[in-house]
């Protein structure tokens, strides 16, 4: 510790590129110790970033918490906050351009790993730190102020946190562990998604994740109603969504869409205040919804689309430039393929083409390669056993096949199947899904560079060609530190030349992610990345530029 600071006073009013010496360096300070990992080149350029690692004796808090959630999740996404919350108020200006910053990503309120902090044997904290300058030189009095003063302060400060919040971080891991068994339970019970009475789903605004005040509190019709004992004791009352066909209707403004985003959100785990925490989904929960202008590339939408000269061959459709419907058709099979365990469409922002027709249009279009989901809807969830919640607030064509009909009235849901049956009964399918052919994901073309900037991604190419895609698109993507997670994964799949049968791939980065963490994919590990999950990896290669895939014979199912 005194050999570094005399090393920092020594770097003094020198080229900024003088603090490149400090790369790897690791720093004792009794109680943990500090590696400099990454070294900006210059004060303007991102910041540089420490790793922290504290010994396990302080850690006893976090063992109990973790042994009760059974999960390090929670106790991660706990550490973060706080984390997140010291290093901001630290973080000050002390010269030219990043000077003095101190800093991690602001967290969603999902609760997830992130690479700011990692608890195996030791708990790792991972932060941005501007290396501070004065007029492009170093500046050393700011430096020792960093390191011998306030870096330790923000560290010991977190220690404290953490000894003094025990009963939060078990109460955050109690409800972690409940949260894990509704999801369980929702496997085991033949449900899809669970919505808990009494929960907020409105947001306060498109911009921010707070829940709307004064919200209308969700409450479950009768006749869908659970209760679930909780291991925590609790038990916990709301609506169980069936895997079957679920149609959501009602008039405009009544909160379909609302309740469809939050169905959507329950893939992850919500924090405690946030209005959504029983609001589960299976993992594999995809919304569908048309991407005028979408890339596709091989997928097989036969059974959505019927060949014709102008289309050309849909059992391996590629496009550069959908049209509403085939975008639509794509993703359909594309999540059929992926092992979609439940498929969430709105009439808001589909092509209702491809979703219905009605009879009079039938005759007058006798020629329509269009074969709309809601020909096919029962067979596709039997075939595939996804589950389908489809909003519908203008066409009947579905509710004849509905194993569920909810009507949102006033923010609230009505079951109204038994109303319903009188006038519509029950129909039979008349297109059989015929599944969908496999592929194999075969690399991508002369890539140059993949970057991340926010939400999205741009590839640079050898020829010079730039292509970027927006990832606010799946709205399973709730971080930009998964987007930055996906871009590495994307260079060490060009990077290595992977090829594997796409929902192998899927499994592969999950499991790799679950072994090996962060470092499976960048090294060294920014502060900067969010788990992520395969699935949402095959989301940008399905629609990712030069990207190229060849069928199998096999077919899902
Ligand atoms: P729909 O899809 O039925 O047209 P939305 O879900 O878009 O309706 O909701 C319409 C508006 O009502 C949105 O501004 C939404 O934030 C708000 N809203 C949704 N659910 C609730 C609720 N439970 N309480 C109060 N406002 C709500
Ligand atoms: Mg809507």
């Amino acid at each position: 510790m005194t050999e570094f600071l005399k090393l920092l006073r020594g770097l003094d009013r020198k080229n900024y590129g003088a603090y490149r010496r400090l790369k790897n360096i690791v720093v004792d300070y009794k109680d943990f110790n500090i590696k400099i990992v990454h070294v900006q080149g210059d004060p303007h350029a991102p910041p540089s970033f420490v790793e922290v690692t504290i010994h396990r004796d302080y850690l006893k808090v976090l063992e109990k918490a973790i042994s009760l959630s059974r999960d390090v999740t929670p106790v991660e996404d706990f550490v973060y906050r706080a984390l997140f919350k010291l290093l901001k108020r630290y973080s000050r200006r002390c010269g030219s351009g990043n000077s003095c910053y101190l800093g991690v990503p602001k967290p969603s309120p999902c609760m997830l790993r992130r690479s700011g902090v990692e608890l195996n044997k030791v708990l790792l904290l991972r932060f941005f730190l501007g290396l501070p300058a004065k007029d492009r030189r170093v500046y050393g009095d700011q430096a020792v102020k960093l390191f011998a003063d306030r870096i330790p302060r923000i560290v010991k400060e977190l220690m404290t946190v953490l000894v003094n919040s025990e009963k939060r971080v078990l109460e955050i891991a109690k409800l972690y562990r409940d949260q894990e068994y509704v999801r369980g339970y929702l496997y085991k019970e033949g449900l899809v998604a669970f919505v808990a009475d009494g929960s907020i789903l409105p947001r306060e605004s498109s911009i921010s994740e707070k829940p709307l005040q004064k919200a209308v509190p969700f409450r479950s019709p009768k006749s869908m109603r659970i209760t679930i004992k909780l291991p925590s004791g609790k038990s916990v009352s709301g609506m169980g969504i069936p895997l079957g066909v679920v149609v959501l209707t009602g008039g405009g403004y009544h909160g379909k869409s609302t309740l469809l985003r939050a169905i959507q959100r329950g893939v992850y785990n919500h924090v405690k205040g946030d209005g959504r925490e029983f609001v589960i989904a299976r993992e594999a929960a995809v919304s569908v919804m048309a991407e005028d202008g979408r890339i596709i590339h091989n997928v097989d939408i036969s059974s959505f689309v019927e060949e014709d000269p102008y289309i050309g061959k849909t059992s391996s459709f590629s496009t550069l430039n959908a049209s509403g419907s085939t975008s639509m058709a794509a993703s359909l099979s594309e999540a059929v393929e992926m092992g979609a365990e439940l498929i969430l469409i709105d009439e808001d922002n589909s092509a209702t083409n491809m979703l219905f027709k009605d009879s009079i249009m039938e005759k007058i279009i006798p020629d329509d390669p269009l074969k709309p989901l809601s020909l096919q809807i029962r067979s596709l969830v039997e075939k595939s056993n996804a589950g389908i919640v489809v909003i519908s607030g203008s066409s009947s064509a579905f509710l004849c096949r509905a194993d569920r009909v909810v009507r949102m009235r006033m923010f609230l849901p009505e079951d109204i199947t038994d109303y319903v049956r009188k006038f519509v009964g029950v129909c039979e399918d008349t297109v059989s899904f015929s599944g969908v052919r496999m592929r194999v994901f075969k690399g991508v073309g002369g890539v140059k560079r993949i970057r991340s900037r926010g939400m999205r991604l741009r590839i640079h190419y050898t020829d010079g060609v730039e292509f970027e895609l927006d990832l606010a698109r799946n709205p399973r993507i709730v971080e930009e530190g998964q987007v930055r997670l996906i871009a590495a994964i994307l260079r060490r799949l060009v990077r290595e030349n992977v090829h594997t049968e796409m929902s192998e791939l899927v499994k592969y980065i999950d499991e790799e992610l679950g072994r090996r963490g962060f470092k499976a994919f960048k090294k060294p590990v920014s502060p900067d990345l969010t788990w992520v999950r395969g699935i949402d990896v095959a989301w940008v290669l399905n629609r990712l530029y030069r990207a190229r895939f060849e069928q199998v014979p096999t077919r899902n199912p």
